[in-house]
C-alpha cells in the first residue's frame, strides 16, 4: 500500500527533535509520498530544504494568518525558492475568518495577489487553499481569478452542500483527521457524496490528529486512519482508497 500525505508540516518546529524518526515511521506505515506545506517565508524555505528527501515535495506560500508578511520582497524570496525546482504547489493561501488575526479585506487582497503571483511562476502550479468560516468568499475569489491551476481545498470539513460547491468550482477535497472525529457525520456524508477521484488524503500534522490519537501531535504515519475512514464512508477497501488517492495526488503534483 502506498499513501500520499498531501498536506504535512514536517517543517514545523514541533518536529525539530524527531523529524528523521517521524519520516521513518511514515515509511513503515506505507506513507511513501509527502507534500510539505509552507505557511510563511521561513516555513516555505524549510519545506524546500526538506525536499532533499526523495519522498518529499514542497509547497510555498503565505497563510492568511501571516498575510502581513506578503510584500514585494517576500514575493522575490518565494520566486527564488520556486526556482530551486522543488516546489510542486503554491500554498497554503486563502482566507481565515475564524481567527481574524489579519483584517478580512487585507486577507482577501493578499489571497488575490498570491493567486496571480503563483500564475507567474507557472499558470498550472497547483494551489493549496486554506479556508475557515469563509467558503463562499474563498470560492468567489478563486472564480474571479479565472485560475487554470488545480485547486485543493485543504482540510475539507464541510457537509454535502459545501462539498458540492467546491466540486462545482473544480476543486479537489483534502480529507484529514477531522473526518475521523465522532461528531463528523456531515463530513463523512460529504466524503460518500464526492467522486473518489476528487479526494486527497492529508494529515495537516502537527495539527488535527485523527480520533485514535486525538489531542496529541499528529504525524504522517497516522494517515492510514484517514484512509480507513474514507474507505468506510465509500464502502471500498483501504487498498482501493490508497490506490485512487495516491494516483490522483501524483497526477496533480507530478510525482
Ligand atoms: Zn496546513
Amino acid at each position: 500500500m502506498e499513501l500520499f500525505d498531501t498536506h504535512c508540516h514536517l517543517n514545523h518546529l514541533d518536529f525539530d527533535s524527531d523529524r528523521e524518526e517521524a519520516r521513518q515511521r511514515a515509511r513503515e506505515a506505507g506513507v511513501t509520498r509527502l507534500l510539505c506545506i509552507g505557511f510563511d517565508l521561513a516555513s516555505s524555505r524549510s519545506a524546500i530544504q526538506l525536499s532533499i528527501w526523495e519522498e518529499m515535495q514542497a509547497a510555498i506560500g503565505i497563510h492568511p494568518e501571516s498575510a502581513e508578511e506578503w510584500t514585494l520582497e517576500a514575493a522575490a524570496t518565494l520566486r527564488q525558492l520556486y526556482n530551486t525546482g522543488k516546489a510542486a504547489a503554491y500554498g497554503e493561501i486563502g482566507l481565515d475568518f475564524h481567527w481574524d488575526s489579519v483584517p478580512r479585506a487585507r486577507q482577501s487582497e493578499v489571497f488575490q495577489e498570491q493567486i496571480a503571483f503563483a500564475a507567474t511562476l507557472s499558470p498550472t502550479l497547483p494551489l493549496i487553499i486554506h479556508t475557515r468560516d469563509a467558503l463562499a468568499e474563498t470560492l468567489a475569489v478563486l472564480e474571479a481569478s479565472a485560475t487554470k491551476a488545480p485547486i485543493v481545498m485543504h482540510c475539507f470539513t464541510g457537509d454535502v452542500q459545501e462539498a458540492a460547491a467546491c466540486l462545482d468550482a473544480g476543486c479537489y477535497l483534502g480529507i484529514g483527521g477531522v473526518a475521523t472525529f465522532k461528531k463528523s457525520e456531515d463530513v463523512r456524508a460529504a466524503i460518500a457524496y464526492a467522486p473518489l477521484e476528487r479526494l486527497l488524503l492529508e494529515t495537516d500534522c502537527p495539527y488535527l490528529a485523527p480520533q485514535y490519537k486525538r489531542g496529541r501531535r499528529n504525524e504522517p504515519s497516522y494517515l492510514p486512519a484517514i484512509a480507513e475512514i474514507v474507505a468506510t464512508a465509500k464502502g471500498l477497501t483501504v487498498q482501493e482508497i490508497a490506490e485512487a488517492t495516491t494516483e490522483t495526488a501524483r497526477g496533480i503534483f507530478g510525482f
